[in-house]
């Protein structure tokens, strides 16, 4: 049976056609039906590739020449595109991006889901799909003995300095050139990777995009930070809009950004921002989507799916905090929010109270243990709502819902692949999938979210 790679290694391939596009954006080309992937190529392109890679079933190419252009083919705005690799697709137009992320929902349901006929509408995009980001964290470094914040070069540890990224609201880039000049000033040290020394490890900032509030994060491997009271000072005069200056301490050998321990500097423990008319109070630790703009449309398409009259109960599983359950409490009779962090389950009470919520009810614990207790205490669902994290809902979950048979399922999704799969198990249970709608919540990455409405049959 075992067949050999059809190519070696260093291997020239004079004019290969490229008929698709990874889920992490790589062209593929096909040699006898062996795949061979190649960055920057485009489905419709031929090209001249040479192979990096060569295993038994598939393989890397690096393309050499193009032969034939893509019409969504572009020059990659952003000048430090290629040694980045935090954007994926900067060489596809926006049009040709939305399509990619449209064509890869319908094939994964096809695929995965055996959903071939489910109705995926095309991809909700930006109209000006830059500059989106509320929250950029940059790892410091040094370069000849200065401090440098950036990124790190595509797969190694080393710090590139960088100025401005194009995905990230204005505002950040200030913040962190700003915070770069002042921790130079003060002397600060920036943190060594390989010998676990020095002091500033990340720059995180945070953006209300509709409040104009600034959180200033200072991640630092030890609790003491020399000349603290200067650097904070200088961060709150030079800075317009600064609420909250953060620093937080992560003593570990670890590439997880913040550590446990989380003090005030200065200012507020939180900001503020809105999505639609809902307010958010937000830490620095929470999870709070990084695109405020296309969450409105996430969570407007969630509202509409859900359908309320004002006489339903809903469950908001994976609730984070609180976002999607205020959303639907603007509508809903009642709202019960389960989550897994102990913490957002606060924040989630927190901002329920904040906006006069007197509907909601939230519960710390695993969604496939919270829920069917719930049910078992006779709360019992009308629409059922999960945005679940990459790896899908917990089996025990669905099987809750199956037992529960909420008339409607609104599911919110990060990971198509997933998605398609539990979908294959709720409708194997007696639902329909009735339409599933991408949204563009990363632009120039590869990232689909989705959002899919069910009923029962
Ligand atoms: N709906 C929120 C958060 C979605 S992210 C929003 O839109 O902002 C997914 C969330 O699921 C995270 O907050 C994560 O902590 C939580 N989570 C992960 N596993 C879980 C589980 N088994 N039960 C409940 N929540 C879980």
């Amino acid at each position: 049976m075992s067949k050999r790679a059809p190519v070696n290694k260093n291997d020239y391939i004079e004019d290969a056609y490229f008929e698709d596009l990874t889920h992490d954006g790589n062209g593929v080309t096909k040699i006898d039906g062996y795949p061979l992937f190649v960055p920057n190529a485009l489905p419709g392109e031929r090209g001249k590739v040479k192979v990096v890679k060569a295993s038994k079933n598939y393989g890397f190419g690096k393309l050499i020449e193009i032969h034939e252009e893509s019409q969504y083919r572009q020059e990659p705005p952003c000048p430090i595109y290629h040694q980045c690799g935090g954007c994926q697709v900067q060489h596809i137009s926006y049009e040709g991006q939305l399509k990619a992320k449209e064509k890869h929902v319908r094939d994964v349901m096809a695929r995965i889901g055996k959903l071939p006929e489910v109705p995926v509408h095309p991809a909700l995009g930006m109209e000006e799909p830059w500059r989106y980001r509320n929250k950029a964290a940059v790892p410091v470094g040094e370069r000849e003995g200065g401090l440098v914040a950036g990124f790190y070069q595509q797969r190694s540890h080393e710090i590139i300095d960088m100025d401005r990224c194009i995905i990230q609201h204005e505002k950040n880039d200030e913040i962190i050139q700003k915070v770069k000049e002042i921790c130079q000033k003060y002397g600060i040290r920036p943190y060594n990777e390989e010998k676990h020394r020095g002091t500033l490890r990340h720059i995180m900032t945070r953006y209300g995009y509709q409040t104009g509030e600034v959180m200033v994060v200072l991640v630092t491997r030890t609790a003491d930070l020399p000349n603290q009271n200067q650097i904070v000072e200088e961060i709150v005069s030079s800075i317009e809009g600064v609420k909250s200056v953060i620093q937080n301490v992560n003593t570990k050998r670890t590439n997880v950004i913040m550590g446990d321990q989380t003090k005030v500097l200065w200012g507020e423990e939180v900001i503020y921002d809105f999505i639609g008319d809902v307010k958010f109070a937000i830490s620095a630790r929470s999870f709070y989507q990084v695109n405020p703009d296309q969450t409105k449309v996430l969570y407007e398409k969630a509202l509409e799916y859900a359908d309320l009259s004002g006489d339903e109960n809903v469950i908001d599983a994976y609730c984070g905090i609180g976002t999607i359950s205020l959303f639907l409490a603007q509508k809903a009779k009642k709202v019960y929010g389960v989550e897994i962090v102990p913490q957002a389950i606060e924040d989630a009470k927190k901002n329920a109270e904040l906006n006069g919520f007197t509907n909601t009810e939230f519960e710390a614990g695993p969604a496939e243990a919270v829920i069917p207790r719930w049910y078992e205490e006779g709360i019992k669902a009308d629409v059922l709502v999960v945005d679940p994290p990459r790896k899908g809902c917990d089996e025990a979950l669905l099987n809750t819902i199956l037992e529960m048979k909420p008339r409607k399922v609104v599911y919110v999704s990060c990971n198509p692949a997933t998605l398609a799969r539990d979908l294959r198990v709720l409708e194997d249970g007696g639902y329909k999938t009735l339409e599933v709608q991408p949204v563009d919540m990363f632009p120039q990455t590869m990232h689909v979210e989705c959002v899919a409405q069910l009923v029962l049959r």
